[in-house]
């Protein structure tokens, strides 16, 4: 039996001197060097008794040494769980309690901290980084660099990927080789990747987009990555000229909007500009094509559901929409209430079905059965509507729905009009508990750098603009909005912040 996702994204390149990897520090890393090494890990894993189906968690900095690790993984048949690196002990201890990794694997510098918790959960701790001794990458030296390859099949896992915790606590998604197999072919299709692409990766690879998007694309399509530890302006414009694309999250673009450097000759050789993981504002979209005469591609995606719209390579690109399902993959909006299926142009739950979708969430029988439909439809929680020509328009999610005095209130519509009005930089709409309505608005915005907001002004000047019970109460003034590593406003943590804003005193 073959190991479907292995053959099909590392296995062809064995013996390639063709580069895949462009670090920072000038070193090229060539397909045969880079499975060779995945090879020699592959088999410092078995030594350590890693068994085919054991999941190794991973909190490690984003380097060659760490997608050669997730290679090994698959290779060996591992389910690999990369883990954000920027959650602290406290967090990583959930992960590894929920998800009982036979290893967990870290930077030198959190050694000391998560020795303890990879102990009681009864997992290895291995370091991955540097020359030290002990490391992974210095007992992989010393393995061979021939590996037979476990045999893995279309539902066995290939990963655990927690979701990005914006709206409650994390949940492992549970993802299958055929999951992301499917979802790289029909992205290097979709989106014309080739070994000619030589994309600038700057994402992180603890996540969905920046590592089954954009290197599993990669791999697949035998192109190449020039591999940031991180977002920088300053490098992007560096590399720019060297990249044939780009996948980002939309501040990657409102930044480089912001630095005069980034320029139309800096991008004239492009081919794609590609958004994912948050909304792109339109306004964003519309002045990097002002300024670049590049439309960005937005799409959309989630952890349990891989990408599932994109707007098209070819025909138009329309700011404010997702695009279109990816071919095999079907979508549907529901009435949250009556669970019909409801016609274009209204608003309802996104519902996905498809090659994509995930097998369910890590030992949540009762959640995975709430959030999947008898006929296999998964509910996504995302508030969309379709417009009549097929584009998906992300309204919101289910979970942030304001429902004040049995009205439902659209927060995204809310914000677009405070976003509008004079001083304001950004804005989240929350609802909070209201003795009267249930909920009651509130708008918490950001003002533009130097300036300053007045409550009273903004609610005058929306008034006339909206229906009134969508209208905030209150509107309080914060320095920034808190988002989780994926820029994404976290309004759990807003709501409870104003949770007592409407209580008698
Ligand atoms: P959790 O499920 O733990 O609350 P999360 O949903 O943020 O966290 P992810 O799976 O990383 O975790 O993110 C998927 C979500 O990101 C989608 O459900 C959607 O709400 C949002 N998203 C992704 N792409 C876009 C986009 N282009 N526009 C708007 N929202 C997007
Ligand atoms: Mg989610």
């Amino acid at each position: 039996m073959p190991n479907l996702l292995y053959d099909a994204l590392f296995a062809p390149h064995q013996g390639s001197s063709k580069p895949l990897l462009y670090l920072k520090d000038g070193a090229v890393v060539s397909y045969d060097a880079f499975l060779r090494q995945a090879a020699r890990i592959a088999n410092a894993l078995t030594d350590h008794g890693v068994k085919p189906g054991d999941r190794v968690a991973v909190q490690v900095r984003k380097s060659a040494e760490a997608l050669a690790l997730y290679a090994a993984c698959i290779r060996s048949g591992a389910i690999f769980l990369p883990l954000n690196t920027a959650y602290m002990p406290n967090e990583v201890e959930y992960f590894v309690g929920n998800a009982r990794p036979a290893l967990v694997v870290c930077d030198s510098d959190a050694h000391a901290a998560l020795a303890p918790i990879a102990k009681a959960a009864g997992a290895r701790l291995l370091t991955l980084d540097g020359d030290g001794k002990g490391t992974l990458t210095d007992e992989a030296e010393r393995c061979s660099d021939h590996f037979e390859t476990v045999p893995r099949g279309a539902d066995d896992l290939a990963a655990l990927l927690y979701t990005s915790g914006t709206t409650g606590r994390s949940k492992g998604a549970m993802l299958t080789q055929a999951n992301l197999l499917s979802n790289a072919r029909s992205l290097v299709e979709a989106w014309r990747f080739t070994d000619k692409d030589v994309l600038l990766h700057a994402l992180p690879i603890f996540h969905t987009h920046g590592l089954f998007v954009a290197c599993n694309v990669t791999l697949l399509a035998g192109g190449a990555m020039i591999f940031l530890p991180s977002f920088q302006v300053d490098e992007i414009i560096e590399y720019l000229p060297r990249a044939t694309s780009m996948m980002g999250v939309p501040t990657f673009y409102t930044r480089l909007l912001d630095d005069p450097r980034f320029t139309k000759d800096l991008t004239r050789h492009m081919r794609l500009f590609t958004s994912g993981s948050a909304p792109l504002l339109a306004e964003t979209h519309v002045a990097f094509e002002a300024r670049t005469g590049h439309r960005i591609l937005e799409r959309y995606g989630m952890t349990e559901t891989n990408m599932t719209t994109s707007n098209p390579y070819e025909g138009e690109r329309r700011a404010g929409t997702v695009g279109f399902a990816l071919p095999d993959v079907e979508i549907r909006v529901v009435d949250p209430e009556t669970k019909t299926v409801l016609p274009d142009s209204e608003i309802g739950i996104l519902e996905v079905r498809g090659p994509n979708v995930f097998k369910g969430y890590w030992e949540m029988p009762e959640k995975t059965r709430e959030e999947f439909r008898d006929d296999g439809f998964f509910i996504t929680g995302d508030v969309v509507s379709i417009d009549k020509d097929g584009y998906v328009q992300i309204v919101g999610r289910a979970k942030d729905l304001i429902i004040s005095g049995g009205f439902n209130i659209y927060p995204k519509e809310v914000e677009l009009l405070l976003d509008e009005q004079e001083g304001v930089l950004e804005s989240a709409v929350i609802g909070v508990p209201h003795p009267d309505f249930g909920e009651g608005v509130v708008g918490v915005v950001v003002p533009q750098k130097d300036g300053s907001l007045d409550e009273q002004s903004l609610l005058a000047a929306i008034h006339d603009r909206i229906a009134r019970f969508k209208q905030p109460k209150r509107i309080f003034t914060v320095d920034e909005l808190p988002r989780n590593t994926m820029g994404k406003v976290q309004k759990n943590i807003l709501r409870d912040r104003f949770a007592g804003t409407f209580q008698a005193k």
